[in-house]
């Protein structure tokens, strides 16, 4: 647990982890260049942290950015809830933004599946409905990391990047990260979360039924999305992949870092989870992210 590696000095990436997993205590949950954070989900208070003494520094959080951009644009639009989108068959050659991550295509997407199964394409499409403004400001809000000055313009390829969370520029330390997304599940309550004294920062506020239709969404990825197969069924869920760092923050194309954030019920009290899997995919994520709930008393199926 945290507690006993938590003199472990801050360190770069998979280095800190393996160092970090060398001096933890009891059986370990998460292996070198694995690393977890639980906190419960309504008090913000963090429960334990899991191999990652010394793995703080920001970093890009992938297809995790996609739940920001899918309750902003149902917040502001309710045709986005009822938008679809087509997601044909592609070459492995063609770009992943261009097409989608899945090749074969998902066909026919409408919201729910396309925040579960993170469809690059209905994800694009969402980018393109919405103000990059105003959901710069909802980053800034929710504490991660996009830098000074105006983004890319409404409708470019480089805002469609930015806004699903493709081209690395926006980047959050995991406990805010972790903070951030539970404050979209746990009623806008966005939290810094802490062992002992957690300080609520802000509250913010969402259409009730756009809220309803992201938990919709995190609700079938664990079970038809990108984390089925993972053992978070009953769970929200959310994966992502990123390009790794490399010990200066710069993005290392030769490995990626799998990301995934769930969330369930435990001993009458809610409970959330932020995995990482380095060198790992979103997938390799959720099922490190399954195992650390377990430990916490989630009965997952
Ligand atoms: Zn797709």
């Amino acid at each position: 647990m945290g507690a006993c590696g938590s003199w472990v000095p801050a360190l770069p990436g998979v280095l800190a982890w393996a160092v970090a997993a060398a001096v933890s205590c009891g059986p370990a949950l998460a292996a070198a260049g694995e690393a977890a954070w639980v906190v419960e989900l309504d008090s913000g208070r963090l429960l334990a942290v899991e191999g990652a003494a010394g793995a703080d520094r920001p970093g890009p959080p992938g297809s995790l950015l996609k739940v920001f951009l899918f309750l902003h644009a149902a917040d502001r639009s309710e045709l986005a809830k009822g938008a679809l989108a087509v997601c044909g068959a592609s070459s492995a050659r063609k770009p992943a933004l261009d097409a989608c991550w899945y090749h074969p295509g998902h066909g026919t997407v409408g919201f729910a599946a396309g925040l579960a199964l993170s469809c690059q394409q209905f994800a694009n499409g969402l980018a393109d409905r919405v103000d990059p403004e105003e959901l710069r400001s909802l980053w800034r809000q929710l504490g991660l990391q996009i830098g000074a000055g105006r983004g890319p313009p409404a409708r470019s390829k480089a805002w469609r990047a930015q806004a699903t969370g493709h081209d690395s520029s926006i980047r959050s330390k995991p406990l805010e990260l972790l903070a951030a997304l539970a404050a979209c599940v746990n009623g806008g309550y966005l939290f810094r979360m802490d062992r002992s004294a957690p300080v609520l920062v802000r509250r913010l506020r969402w259409r009730p039924d756009a809220v309803e239709a992201v938990l919709a969404g995190l609700g079938r990825t664990a079970i038809e999305g990108t984390a089925r197969g993972a053992g978070l069924a009953g769970c929200l869920a959310k994966t992502g992949t990123a390009p790794a760092l490399d010990p200066y923050g710069r993005v290392d194309l030769r490995r990626t870092q799998g990301w995934a954030f769930a969330c369930t019920t435990s001993g009458g009290r809610r409970i959330a989870v932020l995995a990482c899997a380095e060198p790992g995919t979103g997938a390799d994520a959720a099922v490190l992210a399954g195992r650390v709930l377990r430990s916490q008393g989630a009965v997952l199926r």
